[in-house]
């Protein structure tokens, strides 16, 4: 099958290449011409597990190419998919300029039989509107809905092996062209699941909207059982081992940032508005999120009072998550800003995001290639992304060269007790804190 992508970003290049994997012709589409030319040599722009080696070899077979002419990377297609960013717009609701920019072109270049398939995430009635923009083109054109449910970080895991795969379609002769595109994705029974676009675009946003919801309670939780000298953790074990609860997606922390919460729970409050039905709820989530992410900046000025200004600040994790370099509405972005406005020195670690971090802060705040490095001269730590290399560190050493011996763990990657034996203060989020002389 050929295959055209339009918009390769983290969504657009890892079904393109993953499309190609499975033996599909695939080009791949975009308006950055650097980010193509350098997709052409094998250099991806993003940090994204095992997708650099993938990108190489289907380049190498033939089945993956870039361009950055549209009318060209659609011309033999037969489907089409639209995976450009939505970002939220200045009332809260997604922008949808490039998708319907790219249906435009798409109408004006189409000049065969053609499934355009809407993979960015979008609200209700965007399929609608972007099918209605392709009549103007000459040929027969079917849209379809078919969010992507894949996260950063193990992006072609999720890909290859999902969960499920959702259409939203008008046709059934539609649903079956894109079935057999996923069946090589499906073979362990996973469903395809087929409802009407409307449905479709919005189980995205239900998705999220639940994911964020939890995090957001367990946070809110976690502050409270601080508040009543109760432990997060153990409360978690309490409720997670009841199986209508489980344990998933009920980790306590410094909030969720990235691509998608935020701007995706402030476009189903913007949908909610528009209907006249206000979300109370998905109002309460993104609330409770934005004060989380204050919490270690407020934790360090309970620490230090008003002696924080001046204070040289180590912190460890930039990414809104491990294992990817993406910064967007990241905790540690919240944190890095509070601290330079009140006259903070900054050093940072993070494994993949210190350039993305560079490109905001530049020589404002100053980046170490080793964890150990950000914390020479430094005060104290803030951890805030969980970084697998961040989880067994050696807390004598740490004892040594934090001036004031101090943990503020955003993440709570460790035991209380081993940290405090090693003669440091540790707080964390939903725990008391711990000092050495603490039982
Ligand atoms: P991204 O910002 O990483 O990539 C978007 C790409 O589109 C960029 O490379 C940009 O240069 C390109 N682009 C912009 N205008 C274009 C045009 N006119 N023609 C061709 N290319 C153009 O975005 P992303 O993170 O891949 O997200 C894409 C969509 O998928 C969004 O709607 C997002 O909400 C959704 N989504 C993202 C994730 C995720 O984890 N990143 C997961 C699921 C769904």
């Amino acid at each position: 099958m050929n295959i055209a992508i339009i918009g390769t970003g983290y969504v657009g290049l890892v079904t393109g290449t993953c499309l190609a994997e499975s033996g599909n012709n695939v080009i791949c589409v975009d308006i950055d011409e650097a980010k193509i030319s350098r997709l052409r040599e094998g250099i991806i722009p993003i940090y994204e597990p095992g997708l650099e080696e993938l990108v190489r070899r289907n380049i190498r077979e033939e089945r993956l190419a870039f361009t950055t002419d549209l009318a060209e990377g659609v011309r033999k297609a037969r489907i089409i998919f639209i995976a450009v960013g939505t970002p939220q717009s200045e009332n809260g609701s997604a922008d949808l300029r490039t998708v319907f920019a790219v249906a435009k072109s798409l109408a004006a270049a189409i000049e065969t039989p053609k499934i355009v398939v809407v993979k960015s995430t979008v609200p209700v009635g965007t399929n609608c509107k972007v099918a209605e923009i392709l009549k103007a083109s000459t040929c027969r054109v079917d849209v379809a809905s078919n969010p992507e449910f894949l996260k950063e970080g193990a992006a072609i895991d999720d890909f290859t092996k999902p969960d499920r795969v959702v259409v939203g379609v008008r046709e059934a002769s539609v649903a079956e062209e894109l079935h057999d595109l996923y069946r090589p994705f499906l073979r362990t029974e996973r469903p395809f699941l087929v409802m009407s676009p409307e449905s479709s675009e919005m189980t995205k946003y239900v998705a999220n909207a639940m994911l964020a919801t939890k995090i957001s309670f367990i946070n809110e939780m976690a502050n409270l059982c601080e508040a009543v000298e109760a432990d997060i953790n153990d409360v978690r074990r309490g409720i997670g081992h009841d199986e209508r609860i489980g344990f998933q997606f009920l980790f306590p922390g410094a909030g969720y940032g990235g691509s998608c919460f935020p701007k995706d729970i402030r476009a189903v409050i913007h949908m909610a508005r528009e209907t006249g039905q206000p979300s109370l709820l998905m109002g309460a989530v993104d609330e409770v999120n934005e004060r989380q992410k204050c919490v270690l900046f407020n934790k360090l000025r309970r620490h230090f009072g008003d002696s924080l200004s001046g204070k040289t600040i180590a912190i460890w994790g930039l990414a809104f998550k491990p294992r990817t370099d993406d910064i967007r509405e990241a905790p540690a972005l919240a944190l890095i800003r509070d601290l330079l406005e009140i006259g903070c020195k900054i050093r940072v670690h993070d494994p993949e995001a210190m350039p993305n971090v560079r490109a905001i802060y530049g020589s404002d705040i100053e980046y170490t290639t080793k964890p150990m490095d950000a914390i020479q001269g430094s005060n104290a730590l803030v951890i805030c992304t969980e970084w697998q290399e961040f989880r067994n560190p050696d807390f004598s050493l740490l004892f040594e060269k934090l001036s004031d011996k101090v943990i503020l763990d955003g993440r709570n990657l460790y035991k209380p007790a081993t940290v405090t034996s090693a003669g440091l203060i540790y707080h964390s989020i939903g725990r008391s804190i711990a000092t050495p002389d603490s039982k």
